[in-house]
């Protein structure tokens, strides 16, 4: 006989998910490749004559695989990144990266306060610290506010997993402080998704945020044009655009330049930005 409790357990419709995510492929190719070469280790240590024979048969696929799941985070190798979000609605979410920065924040916040849009910021921790009045500016303006690490070191992706736990959580308590709200979202540094970001981004409870389509802006020497291009074939509902508000050295950032022809483009096609607080709401 069944038990009271299993018994009488409501069964409740689970709220349908919005997000578009990477498939399962990539980490079931992990795990056959983990399983081959665990097979060969195996195999090694009862005829270790058959080893360099063998050795590189799984471990080249496996190294390539782990390469790929790295640097091409929508394989889903190592986490499933939200992509993009399905809507009814004649929605897309611009995000911007690296900020805030004094001047870039503030003057790409007017564009977009022109439109009524509103975006997902992720924003360095260092810097939030630095400018907490801007991380006030977006809360209030209705933007969502999101980690991106506290430093956004280069080998950010290679960091001990508890160490970058460790810079997670103290990035999530600057914002939480700055805002007085914890952030849920997370994009790694340069959208790299290693086994420890995917780890640390668990265990702070964050949810991992690829792009649709990224314009690339963040790189020394981008073209605004070239950059825009990368954007405008992507500019349709449920889509998440990224560029950065963050910029160091330049006079004006590429996201600024980019952005008049890419918000007259979204009001041609009848597309408002919201941010990813909004799109879990929706
Ligand atoms: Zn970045």
């Amino acid at each position: 006989m069944p038990h009271a409790s299993q018994q009488s357990k409501p069964s409740a419709n689970p709220a349908p998910d919005p997000w578009q995510r990477p498939g399962r492929l990539g980490r079931s190719l992990l795990r056959l490749a983990i399983a081959t070469t665990l097979g060969v280790a195996v195999l090694a240590c009862m005829e270790p004559r058959i080893l360099p024979a063998l050795a590189l048969v799984p471990l080249l696929p496996l190294l390539g695989l782990i390469a790929t799941g790295i640097i091409w985070a929508q394989s889903g190798v190592f986490a499933r990144p939200i992509l993009g979000f399905a809507t009814v609605n004649a929605h897309l979410a611009l995000t911007f990266d690296d900020g805030p920065h004094p001047i870039e924040t503030p003057a790409i916040l007017q564009l977009l306060a022109a439109g009524g849009h509103r975006a997902t910021f992720f924003v360095i921790g260092d810097r939030a610290a630095a400018h907490p009045e801007l991380i006030d500016l977006l809360v209030a303006n209705g933007h969502t506010v999101a980690n991106h690490s506290l430093h956004h070191a280069p080998w950010t992706p290679v960091l001990p997993a508890r160490r970058l736990l460790a810079e997670l959580l103290a990035a999530n308590s600057v914002l939480a402080q700055c805002s007085g709200r914890t952030p849920r979202w997370l994009r790694a540094p340069v959208g790299l998704i290693s086994p420890p970001v995917a780890w640390a981004a668990r265990r702070a409870n964050l949810q991992l945020v690829h792009w649709t389509a990224t314009a690339r802006d963040g790189v020394p020497g981008a073209d605004p044009r070239r950059c825009l291009a990368r954007l405008l074939p992507y500019v349709h509902s449920g889509a998440i655009l990224v560029l950065h508000d963050g910029v160091v050295g330049r006079n004006e950032s590429v996201a600024r330049q980019v952005l008049p022809t890419l918000l007259a483009e979204m009001a041609k096609r009848g597309l408002t930005s919201i941010g990813l607080d909004s799109v879990a709401r929706q």
